[in-house]
This record gives structure tokens, sequence and C-alpha cells, in this order.
């Protein structure tokens, strides 16, 4: 996938940002963050794809970066699964904080709300899929060479069928 060059130019910021994003359901523990990084080590999704940094969204919204923030395909990327959260010294709840910004970028029009409700559903299938491909693994022989791809192509024909 193409790299995504950031506008940060700071003299852009919109500082009340961060304030709108604490003040939102869930948006409440971005202050807390002091950017140890700790959860982009410990993120499922940073490991695959070194765009992706929890810390480095929460400084964005911090820097006020709204319309950066809100543009980037980054937001669309977590997968809900809290394990930063677990590890975050202060407390921060990155997943709670990207649901948040999701909404702002749905209604400052960045993405229709029928994409976004396509991702949400592809996020569900998704995980069906993880599962029955890991339950092909275990039951598989040993011995046997299959290819991941075919795990996962028979994988969607059990969810299709
Ligand atoms: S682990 Fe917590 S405090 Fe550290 S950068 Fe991430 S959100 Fe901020
Ligand atoms: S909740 Fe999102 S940012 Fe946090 S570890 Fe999971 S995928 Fe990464």
């Amino acid at each position: 996938m193409e790299k995504q060059v950031l506008d940060l130019d700071l003299h852009k910021g919109d500082r009340s940002f961060a304030d709108e994003v604490c003040a939102s359901p869930g948006g409440d523990t971005l202050s807390l963050c002091f950017q140890c990084g700790i959860c982009t080590g410990t993120c499922p999704v940073s490991s695959v794809d070194q765009e992706f940094s929890p810390a480095r969204i929460v400084q964005w919204v911090r820097m006020g970066l709204k319309e950066t923030v809100l543009q980037s395909r980054l937001i669309w990327l977590c997968m809900q699964c809290h394990r930063c959260s677990f590890h975050c010294p202060q407390g921060v709840r990155f997943a709670d904080i990207d649901r948040v910004l999701r909404q702002m970028a749905v209604e400052a029009g960045h993405l229709d709300p029928a994409t976004a409700q396509r991702i949400e559903q592809s996020e569900r299938h998704l995980r069906r899929l993880r599962i029955l491909v890991l339950e092909r693994c275990m039951a598989q022989d040993p011995s046997d060479s299959c290819e991941f791809e075919d795990m996962v192509q028979h994988s969607l024909g059990e969810m299709n069928g």
C-alpha cells in the first residue's frame, strides 16, 4: 500500500480538537497519555503495519491535527482488541478514543456512513474467519503442508456455506 504522507503543519493545529475528543463519551482518557509508546509496542496492528501507531494518533489529536487525523485511513485500522489499554501505564483507552475519532470522521463527511458500516461488518467477518482458520490449523495433520491461502479459501467456503 502506498505510504501516506501526512501534513503536520502545527500552524494549522486546531487547539479545541483534543478538548472535543476528551468531552466525547469514551474520549476522556486522552489527556492521560505521556507518550511512552508502550501501546504501539504491544499492538497487533502496529506489528504488521508500521504506519499504524496508537501513541502517534493520540499525539496528533493533542497537537490539534484534526483534519489530518479525521482524514487518515489509520483510524480505521484499530481492531478494538484493547490490548494497548491493558498495557498502558496511564489507563488510556485508545480503542474508545479511536471510536470517537471514527464517529467524528463520519460526521465531518470524510467517510460515508454506509462505508463505515461495511467496515464494521467486515471486522465481524474477519473475526469469524480468524477462528475458522485457527480451528483448521489445529485440526490439520502436522505433516500436511496445507498453504495459508488454501485454509482461508476453505474457511471462507465454510462461512458462506
Ligand atoms: S501506552 Fe498509554 S501513556 Fe503510553 S503512549 Fe500509549 S496511550 Fe500514551
Ligand atoms: S485496541 Fe487497537 S490500537 Fe489498541 S492494541 Fe488493539 S488494535 Fe492496537
